[in-house]
C-alpha cells in the first residue's frame, strides 16, 4: 500500500459508527426539502433545515429559478471577474446591498466562500483578526488563509474580547468577526458590547447573518438591523442557502471596501459565479420575504412554542433565543445513538459531535421552519422526550 493509502486507512471512525448501525451522516433524501421527506420511501419530518421561511419548493422560487435557467442557460462558464458577470447578479446586488443597509455588495458561489474569500484578504500582515471561538469554521478556514495575526476570543465574552483588543497594536488595522447568530447554539452575538469595544479600540466589524437573515430585524434584515447598529458593522455577510432557498452568498459594506474586495478576494476571482437558477431563486425568496412578513412572525410564533415546551421538559437548550434549537447531550456516542433511534420514530435531527464541538458539549441540533405545523412540532418533541428519557438524557 503507498504511504497516503495506509495512512488514511487507519482513519475508521466512520466504519465504527457504520458497524454499530449509529452513523448518521448522508442521509438519501428522495424528495424536496419540505418539512417532511422522503428517506428510503418512507416520510421523516425535517428538523434539520436552514430552509427557515420554507421557501425551498415555494412555486415562485422554483418559477424564477427555471425561467432563469431557460433564459440564461445553467451555468455562466467562467467567473464573475472575467466572463461570468450576469445582468441579475448585479440587480440583485444592488438589492441586497439596499436590503441590509448598506452601500454596495458582491455576490460568491456559496456562503462558505464569502467567508472563505473576505477573511482571507481583507487584513494584513500586521494587522489582527480578533474571532469568537464558535465562528463558523467558514470564517476560521479564511482566517487560516490571513497573514494576519489571529486572536480567539471566548465565545460571546466581551471581557475576553477586550483583553484581545488591549493585545493590538493600536495603530494597526483589527477586525472582529463574529456570527450573528450561532450556526450551532442559536445564541445571539451580543453586538451591541462589540460594537462599543470597537468604538473604544478603533476596530473595524463583520457580522456573518447567514442565520439572522430571514429570521430577525425587520423584515428578517438580520441581526445588525435588528440590535439598530447596521451602521456601526463595516461588513454584513449574507448566504442564500437558508431563508433565501437558495445557492450563493454575498458581503455588503461601503464601496471603498467592496471595491477593494471585487479585486483581491480569491474565491469570487478564481470561481465560477453564482448559477443564473440560483440568483433568481434568492430574488424571488427576497421578493417573498419582503411580500410576506406574516411568514417571519409565524416562524417567531412556533420558535417561542418549543423554547417553551422543551424548557418544560426539562431539556437542556442553553443560550438560544432563536429557531435553532440545541438539544445538549454531552457525549459523542450518545449524540448518534439517539439521533438514530429519534429517526426510527419518523424524526430528523442533526448530531453536532467533535470536532465542530467540544467533546462535551455534543448535542442535537434542531432547527424551525415557518411552515411546520403544530402537530408536527408536538410529534417531534414528544419523540425527542420519549428518546432522551430512554436514554438516560433526561
Ligand atoms: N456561515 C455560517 C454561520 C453558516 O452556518 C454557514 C453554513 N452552514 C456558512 C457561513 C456557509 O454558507 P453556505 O452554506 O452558503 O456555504
Amino acid at each position: 500500500m503507498k504511504l497516503l493509502q495506509s495512512k488514511l486507512s487507519r482513519y475508521n471512525a466512520p466504519q465504527v459508527a457504520q458497524a454499530a448501525g449509529i452513523y448518521p451522516y448522508f442521509r438519501k433524501i428522495e424528495s424536496d426539502q419540505s418539512t417532511e421527506v422522503v428517506i428510503d420511501g418512507r416520510k421523516v419530518l425535517m428538523f434539520g433545515s436552514n430552509a427557515y421561511l420554507g421557501l425551498v419548493n415555494h412555486p415562485k422560487v422554483i418559477e424564477a429559478a427555471v425561467k432563469a435557467t431557460e433564459k440564461y442557460g445553467t451555468g455562466c462558464a467562467g467567473s464573475r471577474f472575467l466572463n461570468g458577470t450576469l445582468d441579475t447578479h448585479l440587480a440583485l446586488e444592488k438589492r441586497l446591498a439596499e436590503f441590509v443597509g448598506k452601500e454596495d455588495a458582491i455576490i460568491f458561489s456559496t456562503g462558505f466562500q464569502v467567508n472563505l474569500g473576505v477573511v482571507a484578504c481583507i487584513t494584513g500582515r500586521e494587522d489582527y483578526i480578533l474571532w469568537d471561538e464558535l465562528d463558523h469554521a467558514s470564517i476560521i478556514e479564511g482566517m487560516r488563509l490571513s497573514f494576519s495575526n489571529k486572536l480567539k476570543f471566548k465565545h460571546n465574552d466581551m471581557s475576553s474580547l477586550e483583553k484581545r483588543l488591549q493585545q493590538c497594536d493600536p495603530d494597526k488595522v483589527k477586525l472582529i468577526v463574529v456570527d450573528g447568530v450561532f450556526s450551532m447554539e442559536g445564541d445571539v452575538c451580543n453586538l451591541p458590547e462589540i460594537v462599543a469595544l470597537a468604538k473604544r479600540y478603533n476596530a473595524t466589524v463583520m457580522v456573518d447573518e447567514a442565520h439572522g437573515l430571514g429570521v430577525m430585524g425587520d423584515h428578517g434584515r438580520g441581526v445588525c438591523n435588528h440590535f439598530g447598529l447596521t451602521d456601526d458593522v463595516d461588513l454584513i455577510m449574507g448566504t442564500f442557502s437558508k431563508s433565501l432557498a437558495s445557492l450563493g452568498g454575498f458581503i455588503a459594506a461601503d464601496k471603498t471596501i467592496i471595491n477593494y474586495l471585487r479585486h483581491h478576494a480569491r474565491s469570487y476571482i478564481f470561481s465560477a459565479s453564482c448559477t443564473p437558477a440560483s440568483t433568481a431563486a434568492a430574488d424571488a425568496a427576497l421578493d417573498i420575504m419582503l411580500s410576506e412578513p406574516e411568514r417571519i412572525q409565524s416562524l417567531w410564533d412556533k420558535t417561542n412554542y418549543c423554547l417553551k415546551r422543551f424548557r418544560e421538559q426539562g431539556f437542556e437548550i442553553g443560550h438560544t433565543s432563536t429557531p435553532i434549537i440545541p438539544l445538549f447531550i454531552r457525549d459523542n456516542d450518545l449524540t448518534f445513538k439517539i439521533t438514530r433511534d429519534v429517526f426510527n420514530e419518523g424524526v430528523f435531527v442533526n448530531p453536532v459531535v467533535s470536532p465542530a464541538v467540544a467533546p462535551d458539549d455534543t448535542l442535537i441540533r434542531f432547527s424551525l421552519m415557518a411552515t411546520h405545523t403544530y402537530e408536527q412540532l408536538d410529534y417531534a418533541i414528544d419523540k425527542l422526550y420519549k428518546v432522551f428519557k430512554e436514554n438516560g438524557v433526561l
